[in-house]
C-alpha cells in the first residue's frame, strides 16, 4: 500500500519533513561511509564572505550547484570531501562593523580600540557563519557541518605567510611606489582585481572644466586643458600633446586640437611637436606646491583625438598613466590629498578639504582668476569603492607587489589544460592572465591577513614564514599573542637576521584574495609533517571548527580539485588568487575543471537592490516556493546567461513540476485500488509488456542516459531540459495512452509506470533531494531507505529506432493539434481525415494511435495535395547572406517562383536556400486546416457530417456525466446508474456510454446519476 498523495505537493512542510528524515537516520553520514572506499572525486568550496545575517538567494544558488554535482558524484560511488569554508576577513566586514558601531574613519578606529575591533569584527563571523549554515542546511546542501574552514584562522595565515616568503625567495616581492586606485573612505589602496567586481563601474555625474594655462614666453596666448577632476589642477606638473596632433590658435589666443573642433576658425595651425618645451604658467602656482613646479609641455603619444582638447593636464601624484609618463619625463610628482583624500597643509587655503568638497572652490577660484573657459558637467562611468561605493581617487602609495611576469607563461599554459564552462569563461581567464599587472597585495586596514614583512633600516627585508619562526626570533610579546593577527601580532617586535637591530612589522594587511587563495593548500595539509586531528581551529578559529588539519599525504590525494564553481566575476577573483598562488607554490593549476556562471538578476532583468525592493531573502524563497522549486529554477539556468530569479517562474516551474506529481499520484491511486505492490528485486517491469510498455522502458533508459551526460558535463540545464521531456512523455503520452490499463489490473502497465517514475527520482535525485526522497520512501519500500543511498540507475543504451519512431508519431499529433487549434474546432469534435506528409515509415505503424488522439477516423500517409505553399525568406538569417541579392529572392519566393528541393531546401533564382533560412507556410485549401514544420505537413478534413456530430455531443455528454461523477464525490471505480435525455445518444452509442461512465444502468429522462 502506498501512502495517498494530496493534489498538491506542499513543498515547505515536505522539505522540513525529510531535513528530520536525514537528520534521525544520518543519512548524509551513511552515504559517505558507502563510498568511503570509493574513487576519490575533488571539490574545493570557494569560501562565502561570513558577513551576512541569511542566505542570500545568489548564493543559494551557487551552493545548489555544488551540491547537485557533489550528490550527483555520489551516487556514482565517489569519496568526496565536503568541506564548506567561509571568508573572514576583509573589507566587507571590517566595513560592516566600522558602520554598526557609528565609527568614520580611521582614526576612530583607532580611538575605539583594535583589540576589540578585531573581536566585534570576529563575533560578526560567528553570527553569520551559524546563520549562513542554517540556511545552506534549509536550502539541501549537505556538506560537513562544523568542520568548516575559516579563513582567519592561524593556520590559514600561516600558510599565506609560508606562501610570502617562497615568493620573496624567489625575487617576486617588492614595494612599488605609484598612482594607485584609493578609496578616501576606507583609506586603503584597491587592486586591479578589486576594480573589476561587479558593481565597481556606476553611472556619474563630475564636473567637465576647460581651464586656460597661459604660455609664459607667449603673452596672450595659452594652452586649453580638459578634465573632470578638478581636485588634481592643484597637483599638475605638465601638459602634454600629442607631437603629430594639428594643433590650432583661435582668435581669441587659445591653443587646442583642431580636429576636435571643427566649426572654430584658426588664426595658425602647428604640428603638436612644435608646442612641446613651452613653458607655462601653472593653475595653481598661487600655492606653494604649484610654484615650485617648472610647467612645460611635453609630448606623449597616449593623447587620443577623441575626447576634451587634445592637451592633457599631467597630475604625475593622482594618476596611473601621469605617473608612467612623470618617470619616464623625469616630471616631478606632487601629492595634494592623505590618506583620507584631504589636502595636505601645504596646500593653503585648500589644507582640510576633501577632494569632493574642493570642486566648487576649485571652480570658482579660477573663475575669478579668468581661467577657466568653460565649466559644465560629464556623466560617466566611474569606478567605486567595491565596498562601500565611495567614488575611488588616485594617489600616490607605497605599496607591496608581487611580480607576475616570471610566472605569466606557467600560468597562461596551466590555464590552458583546465575544462572551463562554458568556454568562453576560460578565454576570459587567459585574456585576464596575458594583460594583468602585478598583484598589489597589500591594505592600509586592520582587519586582515597580516603581512608578515618587517623592513629594516639596513635595508633589509625581513619575511616571517610561519608562528614557529615568530616565535624564535621575537624579542618580547609572545605571551599575549592571543591570535596571528592585528593588534597582538604588531606587539612582537623582532631581530633583524642582517644586523641585529630590532624591527616591527609593517602595519599593512592582506589582501583578502590570499586569505581564498590558500585554501587548497591550507585546508589539506600540503607540507605539513603530522596529522593533528581538530588541528585546523587555531587563533580566531578557535571553538568554531572541528576541521582537521590533514597531513602532506592527504594532500597529494586531494590536490588539484577535479571541480570547483562559482560565478563568473571570480575568474579574476578566487579563480585567479587560488591559481596564482597554487602556480606559485607548485607549478600547477589547483583545479581541473570549472564551472562558472553568470550574474542573478530579478524576474524583470533589474539588479537585485535592497533599496528597490526587489530583493528575496532565501528564507522567504523557502517558505513560498521551497528549495526544491528553487533548485530547479537554478539547475535550469543555461550557465551563459543570466538567471532571472523570482516567484513568477517559480509559478512556471511549480505548473512542470505538478505535472510530475499528477503521474505519481495517478500510480499510487491506481496502484492502491488494484493492490499493486512492486519490489525493488524486480525493479525491471512484469508481465505481458505490450509495444507501449516497451518504449517507456527505453524512453526511461534515454533519460538516463541524457541525464548522465549532462551531469558529467557539469550542465544542470541539459539534466533539467532530458527530465522535462520525459515527464511530458510519461504524462502526455504513456498515461495518455494507457488510461484505461489501469482500471483495471494489467500488471505490465503498473510495473512499466512504476519502473519509470523510481528512475527518473534516481535521476532527479540531486535536483530536487527533498520531493524525490518523500516519494521514494513512498514508492519504493523494500529498497535502500533513501534514494540518495541507491546508486545511479545503470542501463544498457536505449534502442534508439524504437525511441525515434514514437517521437516521429508524436511530431505528427503536435502538427495535428496545432491543424486542430488554427481550424477552431472544438478538441471533443471528431473529424473525418488527416493526411500525413513528410514522415518517415516508422510512423505508418501508429496510423490508429494518431487517429485516436487527434479523434481523426481514418489517417492516411501520402502527398497533401489540399495546400498551396507559401516561403518567406527568414530575414536575419538570409539578409547578411545575400545582401543585395536579396531583394530578387524574395520577390521570386511571392510570385511562387521556386523550386522544392529534399531536406527542407529551396531553389530560387540559382540560390539554394536552407530550411533554416526560410518561413515555411503551407496554407490548407478550403475545408482543410493544414500544419507543418521544416519537414513534415499534416492536413485535416475540417469538413463535418451528421454523424460526426452526433459522435461530439456524444462525447460533451460522457464529458459531463464524468464531471458530474467528480462533483458528487464517487470514487473512480464506483459504478452508476445514469439518465440522459438524448434518446438519439442512447439508440446509438448505448453501450460506449455506459462504458465510458461506469454505469449499470442507463435510462431515459432528465440528466442524473445514481451510486449503483
Ligand atoms: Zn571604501
Ligand atoms: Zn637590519
Amino acid at each position: 500500500m502506498f501512502t495517498p498523495l494530496p493534489d498538491k505537493p506542499d513543498h515547505p512542510a515536505l522539505e522540513l519533513e525529510i531535513l528530520d528524515v536525514w537528520e534521525r537516520e544520518g543519512t548524509f553520514d551513511r552515504l559517505r561511509a558507502q563510498n568511503a572506499d570509493g574513487p576519490t572525486w575533488s571539490f574545493v568550496d570557494g569560501p562565502v564572505t561570513a558577513n551576512r545575517m541569511s542566505l542570500g538567494v545568489h548564493t543559494a544558488w551557487g551552493r545548489t550547484l555544488k551540491d547537485v554535482f557533489q550528490r550527483y558524484k555520489a551516487l556514482r560511488g565517489f569519496h568526496q570531501r565536503y568541506q564548506n569554508g567561509f571568508d573572514c576577513q576583509g573589507l566587507w566586514i571590517e566595513v560592516g562593523v566600522e558602520r554598526s558601531l557609528g565609527l568614520n574613519s580611521k582614526r576612530e578606529i583607532e580611538q575605539y580600540g583594535l583589540e576589540e575591533f578585531a573581536r566585534r569584527c570576529r563575533e560578526v563571523v560567528v553570527k553569520s557563519s551559524e546563520a549562513l549554515t542554517r540556511g545552506s542546511i534549509r536550502l539541501g546542501q549537505w556538506m560537513d557541518w562544523g568542520r568548516d574552514y575559516f579563513t582567519f584562522s592561524d593556520t590559514n595565515i600561516e600558510y599565506i605567510w609560508k606562501f610570502l616568503k617562497i615568493v620573496h625567495e624567489r625575487g617576486w616581492l617588492y614595494m612599488g611606489h605609484r598612482a594607485t586606485a584609493w578609496c578616501p573612505r576606507c583609506g586603503t589602496s584597491l587592486s586591479q582585481h578589486e576594480l573589476t567586481q561587479g558593481g565597481v563601474y556606476q553611472e556619474r555625474t563630475d564636473p567637465s572644466l576647460y581651464v586656460r594655462f597661459p604660455l609664459e614666453d607667449r603673452p596672450g596666448e595659452s594652452i586649453v586643458v580638459w578634465t573632470t577632476t578638478p581636485w588634481t589642477l592643484p597637483a599638475n606638473v605638465a601638459a602634454a600633446v600629442h607631437p603629430d596632433g594639428e594643433y590650432g590658435l583661435r582668435e581669441n589666443g587659445e591653443w587646442v586640437l583642431a580636429s576636435l573642433f571643427p566649426d572654430d576658425a584658426f588664426v595658425r595651425r602647428v604640428p603638436g611637436g612644435e608646442l612641446v618645451g613651452l613653458r607655462y604658467e601653472g593653475p595653481f602656482d598661487t600655492l606653494p606646491p604649484g610654484a615650485s613646479v617648472d610647467h612645460r609641455i611635453v609630448p606623449w603619444d597616449e593623447v587620443t583625438f577623441d575626447e576634451g582638447t587634445g592637451i592633457v593636464h599631467i597630475a604625475t601624484g593622482c594618476g596611473p598613466e601621469d605617473f608612467e609618463l612623470g618617470k619616464a619625463l623625469g616630471l616631478p610628482v606632487l601629492q595634494p590629498v592623505d590618506e583620507s583624500g584631504h589636502f595636505f597643509s601645504d596646500y593653503g587655503w585648500l589644507h582640510g578639504l576633501s577632494t569632493a568638497d574642493s570642486a566648487d572652490q576649485i571652480v570658482g577660484d579660477l573663475g575669478e582668476r579668468g581661467l577657466l573657459v568653460d565649466a559644465g558637467t560629464y556623466l560617466h562611468n566611474y569606478a567605486h569603492c567595491w565596498r562601500c561605493d565611495t567614488p575611488i581617487i588616485y594617489r600616490l602609495s607605497d605599496d607591496w607587489f608581487i611580480s607576475v611576469e616570471d610566472l605569466r607563461e606557467t600560468l597562461l599554459a596551466e590555464n590552458a589544460q583546465v575544462h572551463w564552462v562554458p568556454e568562453y569563461m576560460g578565454k576570459r581567464m587567459d585574456d585576464w592572465l596575458r594583460n594583468m599587472g602585478d598583484w598589489n597585495i597589500s591594505r592600509r586596514r586592520y582587519y586582515g591577513l597580516p603581512l608578515p614583512f618587517y623592513p629594516c633600516a639596513c635595508g633589509h627585508l625581513n619575511v616571517i614564514g610561519s608562528k614557529a619562526e615568530l616565535a624564535e626570533r621575537a624579542l618580547e610579546g609572545m605571551d599575549q599573542l592571543e591570535e596571528l593577527r592585528r593588534p597582538w601580532v604588531d606587539r612582537v617586535p623582532i631581530r633583524c637576521e642582517q644586523c641585529g637591530e630590532t624591527v616591527t612589522r609593517i602595519p599593512e594587511v592582506g589582501d583578502v584574495w590570499l586569505d581564498a587563495g590558500i585554501v587548497p593548500f591550507a585546508t589539506l595539509g600540503w607540507e605539513n609533517d603530522t596529522w593533528v586531528d581538530e588541528g585546523y581551529a587555531t587563533g580566531a578559529a578557535k571553538g568554531l571548527t572541528r576541521a582537521d588539519l590533514p597531513d602532506h599525504a592527504y594532500w597529494e590525494t586531494w590536490f588539484p580539485a577535479d571541480w570547483v564553481s562559482e560565478m563568473r566575476e571570480q575568474i579574476r577573483l578566487w579563480f585567479y588568487s587560488q591559481f596564482f598562488m597554487a602556480v606559485a607554490l607548485v607549478g600547477r593549476s589547483p583545479y581541473r575543471r570549472v564551472l562558472a556562471y553568470e550574474k542573478m538578476l530579478d524576474e524583470h532583468g533589474r539588479e537585485m537592490h535592497a533599496s528597490w525592493g526587489n530583493t528575496i531573502a532565501a528564507e522567504d524563497a523557502f517558505a513560498q516556493m521551497g528549495a526544491d522549486v528553487m533548485r530547479w529554477q537554478y539547475c535550469a539556468q543555461p550557465p551563459d546567461r543570466n538567471l532571472l530569479f523570482g516567484y513568477g517562474p517559480a509559478h512556471e516551474i511549480k505548473r512542470r513540476l505538478l505535472t510530475f506529481w499528477n503521474s505519481i499520484k495517478f500510480l499510487v491511486d491506481y496502484a492502491n485500488i488494484e493492490g499493486f505492490e512492486p519490489s525493488w528485486s524486480r525493479l525491471e517491469p512484469t508481465g505481458e509488456l505490450r509495444p507501449l510498455d516497451r518504449w517507456l522502458v527505453e524512453r526511461t533508459k534515454q533519460l538516463v542516459v541524457d541525464a548522465e551526460t549532462a551531469y558529467e558535463a557539469t550542465l544542470t540545464v541539459d539534466v533539467m531540459r532530458s527530465f522535462e521531456a520525459f515527464v511530458d512523455d510519461v504524462s502526455n503520452w504513456y498515461i495518455r495512452r494507457s488510461r484505461r490499463r489501469f482500471y483495471s489490473f494489467d500488471e505490465a502497465a503498473f510495473s512499466t509506470l512504476w519502473y519509470a517514475l523510481v528512475q527518473s527520482l534516481r535521476v532527479i535525485a540531486p535536483v530536487m533531494p527533498f520531493l524525490a526522497d518523500h516519494v521514494w520512501r513512498n514508492l519504493v519500500q523494500d529498497g535502500p531507505e533513501s534514494v540518495h543511498l541507491a546508486p545511479w540507475p545503470e542501463v544498457e543504451p536505449p534502442d534508439t529506432r524504437l525511441l525515434e519512431e514514437i517521437a516521429e508519431v508524436r511530431r505528427v499529433v503536435e502538427l495535428g493539434r496545432q491543424a486542430r487549434s488554427s481550424s477552431q474546432l472544438k478538441l471533443r469534435q471528431p473529424l473525418r481525415r488527416l493526411v500525413v506528409a513528410g514522415a518517415s515509415r516508422s510512423a505508418e505503424g501508429h496510423a490508429e494511435e494518431i487517429g485516436d488522439e487527434l479523434r481523426v477516423k481514418e489517417v492516411e500517409f501520402g502527398d497533401v495535395e489540399a495546400s498551396e505553399l507559401r516561403v518567406k525568406p527568414n530575414l536575419p538569417v538570409l539578409g547578411p547572406k545575400l545582401g543585395a541579392a536579396l531583394r530578387e529572392v524574395r520577390e521570386r519566393l511571392a510570385r511562387g517562383e521556386f523550386e522544392e528541393l529534399d531536406g527542407g531546401r529551396f531553389q530560387v533564382d540559382g540560390h539554394v536556400l536552407e530550411p533554416d533560412e526560410v518561413l515555411v507556410e503551407r496554407v490548407g485549401r478550403e475545408g482543410w486546416a493544414v500544419a507543418s514544420d521544416a519537414r513534415i505537413t499534416v492536413a485535416l478534413d475540417t469538413g463535418l457530417d451528421d454523424d460526426l456530430l452526433l459522435e461530439a455531443r456524444l462525447l460533451d455528454r460522457v464529458h459531463e456525466v464524468n464531471a458530474l461523477r467528480k462533483e458528487s464525490g464517487l470514487e473512480i471505480t464506483d459504478r452508476i446508474r445514469l439518465w440522459l435525455p438524448d434518446a438519439d445518444l442512447i439508440g446509438r452509442y448505448r453501450e460506449r456510454i455506459m462504458e465510458e461512465t461506469l454505469a449499470t444502468e442507463l435510462g431515459e429522462g432528465e440528466l442524473r446519476i445514481e451510486r449503483a
